[in-house]
């Protein structure tokens, strides 16, 4: 049995408590993690203060800040197999996609390695004679980051990466599902050199370690990754420190198929969008809305694709769909498939959980036109599709925007003038036209209403994780005048 250790002020530690990690392809316990309780949490924290403002960080150059980013880069890159493997093993995620995607993680820490020392202040041409005024950018603060389950790795880095480059301290609560990946990259952290109690990963559950972590007096920012209920959690608990808030959140995003699009290329895009991951997947195009000439070819294609897809070991790199991560996804899959059938949706293909051990799921699409069915309302994090079809452009828009998420979304049609009309109108942080989850560093990333705010990737971010400070400098040697006026 694996163990693993956390991290906190340069040191690698057990903890006072451990729990059980599963493999869900197994349901079978492979490793041991330990538990962060809020002690652990407090040591975290105040570890990370004391680099941000004591500690050799403090003194780091932002050009010495992107040379340590750029040599994390290259351990990520040098370790993505390794990395990969373990998260395949601790949460299912299929090989194939842990190894491509960790691979290209090394690139965002790339990018935000050359953005360090371009984050720059400002010379404000002030209206008074005898001053200069300028703003400094300087980092928030201590920063406390919290991810879900999926794609553990990816999520921090996106967070970690920008912080690291405006000069932040942090604590990062790795979730306590499928922590291992990120454990194993502190390792990196360490090697890469950056100074003890600049990173500090820990994992723990969530009402107890992620509380206390999110409302920290010491913490300036909450950056957060997982579910809408958990996100209001964070934000109540933001109301202890007053620290601003970064959300990354669900969503229940729109696939909207036109009869003129190339529908073997649409259909790959959908199989992509709802079935990677197991469709553990923020930006999943869970609910397909589709041309009503052209439903029921539509429909046939996606069926044959869904039903060839290849179910396996998540560790074969032949596997297409893996497990879900847990037992309780699993459940909630499987609950949520079944109150959709009962108020009427149509089974197109799978639904059924299957006999034998692991957490799978089979790709599953259900026909919900002319039916109120809670699977296009709830996010699954699972691969069922829900499917509706329409007449007009305008019916088509009104459905895409019948949700209280809004993260993702995507168009498919050869028309370049509607497709024009729908970017403007569809209401989502991203629109991918005739293409979908197409991810960048350079391009920024998040959601509107229940999907949540703040954007990830790009130049912005970095600036997210700065405050600025205005500095006044009175170049007159004369004495100061009337001090009963301001000036
Ligand atoms: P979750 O909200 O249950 O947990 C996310 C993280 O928050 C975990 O580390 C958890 O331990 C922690 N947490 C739980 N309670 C907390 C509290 N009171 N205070 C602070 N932290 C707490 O999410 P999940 O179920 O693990 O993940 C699935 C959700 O994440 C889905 O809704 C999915 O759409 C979302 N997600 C969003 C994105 C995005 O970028 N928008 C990406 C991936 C996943």
């Amino acid at each position: 049995m694996q163990r693993f250790q956390y991290y906190i002020d340069g040191e690698f530690l057990d903890g006072e408590a451990r729990y059980p990690s599963v493999d869900p392809a197994t349901g079978l316990i492979w490793a041991e993690m330990p538990e962060a309780r809020e002690s652990d949490v407090d040591r975290a924290v105040n570890a990370a203060e004391t680099a941000l403002y004591d500690g050799p960080w403090a003194k780091t150059t932002a050009t010495q800040r992107g040379k340590l980013l750029y040599k994390l880069a290259d351990l990520v890159a040098a370790n993505a197999q390794k990395l990969a493997e373990l998260e395949t093993r601790d949460t299912g995620k299929i090989i194939r996609e842990t190894s491509a995607q960790i691979a290209y993680v090394a690139d965002y820490y790339r990018y935000y390695a050359g953005l360090a020392d371009k984050i720059e202040g400002s010379y404000l041409p002030i209206d008074k004679p005898d001053m200069d005024v300028w703003l400094r950018r300087e980092p928030i603060g201590v920063v406390a980051m919290m991810v879900p389950w999926n794609s553990q790795l990816f999520l921090s880095a996106v967070k970690i990466g920008p912080a690291l480059a405006a000069g932040c301290t942090m604590v990062v609560k790795a979730s306590e599902d499928g922590p291992a990946p990120l454990l194993e990259f502190a390792r990196l952290v360490h090697e890469a050199g950056f100074p003890a109690g600049v990173v500090n990963i820990i994992t723990g559950f969530g009402p107890s370690c992620g509380a206390a972590l999110g409302r920290h007096l010491k913490v300036a920012h909450v950056a957060f990754t997982g579910g809408p209920e958990t996100a209001r959690h964070v934000v109540r608990n933001s109301a202890e420190n007053l620290a601003s808030t970064s959300l990354e959140l669900g969503g229940k995003s729109p696939f909207i198929v036109f009869a003129d699009a190339d529908l073997e290329s649409a259909a790959n895009a959908q199989v992509a969008g709802i079935f990677a991951a197991t469709g553990q997947s923020c930006v999943a195009g869970s609910r397909l809305i589709v041309e009503r000439s052209v439903k029921d070819a539509f429909l046939s294609i996606l069926k044959r694709k869904a039903e060839a897809i290849r179910i396996g070991s998540p560790l074969e790199m032949a596997t297409e769909v893996g497990p879900l991560a847990t037992k309780r996804q699993q459940d909630h899959v499987a609950a949520l498939v079944e109150k959709s059938v009962q108020s009427g949706a149509r089974l197109v293909t799978g639904g059924q959980r299957p006999d034998g051990e692991g957490y799978y799921f089979p790709p599953t699409i259900l026909d919900c036109d002319a039916v109120a069915s809670p699977s296009l309302a709830e996010e699954f994090f699972g691969p069922v599709l829900s499917v509706v079809s329409f007449d007009t452009e305008a019916e088509a828009l009104k459905l895409a925007n019948d949700t209280r998420y809004g993260l993702a979304s995507g168009v498919f049609t050869q028309n370049l003038t509607r497709a024009h009309r729908l970017m403007k109108g569809i209401r989502a942080g991203v629109v991918w036209v005739n293409t979908y989850r197409a991810v960048s560093p350079i391009a920024p990333f998040g959601g509107f209403g229940l999907s949540g705010q703040g954007r990830e990737g790009g130049l912005a971010a970095a600036l997210d994780y700065t405050r600025t400070k205005t500095i006044w400098l009175r170049t007159s040697d004369d004495p100061i005048p009337d001090p009963f006026v301001m000036r």
